[in-house]
């Protein structure tokens, strides 16, 4: 389910049900993009036009900042939750772990992403992290081939957006992973 705020589509789903529908999408070997809406990106999406219908063409938009649940409550909506993209990275780690998906760090600056996956190692014992690349990496046929001999079924991409939702969309159905999420900075927090 899905509610449209100024022209923006945010999904009503919780952690645990996001969850729940991106194992479902590996599972069933689905194409899945998920890209975290906030306040600021609806309000540049409003003379934005590209910008809209970039987010739109997500799979999974996640109400992340509490003035897109005011906004919901406003127009007698039912988002009551906020679902953050560092937190929903977290979930999907933890649940990626017990259910045995692989997943690739991709973006940032060099050094980051390992840096980051030696932190979700000890913070999930267990997890399958299959492949790192930094995101100023500039051969599209190395992107590429890493991230498809690493057979991960998720990649968090950190370039910062819209390069991220824009390098989602581009690759996603050529790709070997299932799942793809945008994660601005995150990668640069987790490693801190
Ligand atoms: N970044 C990258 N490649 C680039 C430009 C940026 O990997 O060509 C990374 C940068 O190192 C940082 C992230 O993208 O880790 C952007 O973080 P920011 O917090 O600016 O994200 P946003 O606020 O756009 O979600």
């Amino acid at each position: 389910m899905k509610e449209n705020i100024l022209g923006v589509d945010v999904c009503h789903d919780t952690y645990d049900e996001l969850a729940a529908k991106l194992m479902e999408d590996i599972n069933q070997r689905n194409t899945s993009f998920i890209v975290a809406i906030n306040p600021e990106k609806i309000m540049k999406a409003q003379e934005d036009e590209e910008l809209r219908t970039l987010l739109n063409k997500a799979t999974y938009q996640i109400p992340d900042g509490i003035g897109v649940i005011l906004a919901s409550k406003l127009r007698k909506g039912k988002i009551r939750e906020r679902v953050t993209g560092i937190d929903m990275m977290m979930k999907l780690c933890e649940t990626a772990t017990v259910e045995g998906k692989r997943i690739f760090l991709y973006g940032a600056k060099p050094g980051i992403a390992r840096e980051a996956k030696v932190k979700l190692e000890e913070k999930f014992p267990g997890i399958q992290i299959v492949g790192v690349l930094d995101g100023y990496e500039k051969d599209k046929q190395v992107i590429e081939t890493t991230i498809n001999e690493s057979k991960a079924d998720i990649v968090f991409v950190a370039l910062g957006s819209p390069a991220q939702e824009n390098w989602i969309l581009a690759n996603k159905d050529h790709l070997y992973p299932s799942v793809y999420q945008g994660v601005g900075g995150s990668f640069d927090v987790i490693s801190g």
